[in-house]
């Protein structure tokens, strides 16, 4: 079976309850690509709302969670919470997080672990910095992170994880990664996948690309074989989001 395309939009820390409802109802109404898997994931404080106000066709993402049950953890949600408010995503080891917030690999492979385990899909986020990537550590870097999450998960896990491949240097600075340096990290993460983890995983988890993805950009990176979708975010924004879900008709 073909990999389901799939675009996420990261709202990141924007928007209230009136813009987040007009995005909404935006894609609501608008006519998206039947075979594309769309998930939006608006600020926790929106979660529910949004929940409410999408079509249920539209997956709603967490842009965190924690990998604890439940307890003095003030300031965090948990993976239960998540599912009792109909929350079925989690966007986990954002590269905000990893640089402003310090995230660990092993902490981010926790909540992914902790996430599919109580029923929640991860969009799990990887990504190298533009000092790394001079210096020649892009593969390096990331198979740093996803072997984190190897030792948590098992194969069958791998099923509900959507891998967001987001070039640090590329996300909200308008500088794409070229659609051969999309490709290539593409390819090389779904050789690890083959060689780390299953046949199976390599043939069926999801890579996405994300960082500075456009309306004028995402057709010509959805050609690639090892595209299967974006992770976007300044411009899931914007009307033009639609174009993107729409990259491929
Ligand atoms: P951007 O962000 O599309 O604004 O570059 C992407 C992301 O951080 O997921």
């Amino acid at each position: 079976m073909p990999r389901q395309f799939f675009v996420g939009g990261n709202f990141k820390m924007n928007g209230v309850a009136q813009s987040i409802t007009d995005i909404v109802k935006n894609l609501n109404a608008a006519k998206l690509d039947n075979s594309t898997e769309v998930v939006i994931s608006p600020p926790a404080i929106y979660l529910a709302l949004t929940r409410e106000l999408a079509d249920p066709k539209i997956g709603v993402a967490a842009q965190n969670v924690y990998d604890k049950p439940n307890g003095a953890f003030t300031g965090e949600i948990s993976v239960e919470q998540l599912r009792d408010t109909k929350i079925n995503w989690a966007v986990i080891g954002h590269s905000e997080r990893r640089v402003i917030l310090k995230e660990t690999d092993e902490f981010i492979a926790r909540k992914t672990k902790a996430a599919i385990e109580g029923g929640v899909s991860v969009i799990f986020c990887i990504g190298e910095t533009l000092e790394e990537r001079e210096a020649n550590k892009t593969i390096e870097v990331v198979t740093r992170q996803l072997n984190a999450a190897a030792k948590e998960l098992s194969a069958e896990q791998w099923e509900k994880v959507v891998i967001a491949y987001e070039p640090v240097w590329a996300i909200g600075t308008g500088k794409v990664a070229t659609t051969e340096q999309a490709q290539e990290v593409h390819a090389a993460i779904r050789k690890w996948l083959g060689e780390s983890i299953s046949a199976q995983a390599q043939e069926d988890v999801r890579i996405i690309y994300g960082g500075s993805v456009s309306e004028k950009n995402c057709r010509e990176l959805a050609t690639q074989p090892d595209v299967d979708g974006f992770l976007v975010g300044g411009a899931s924004l914007k009307p033009a989001f639609v174009d993107i879900i729409n990259a491929r008709i």
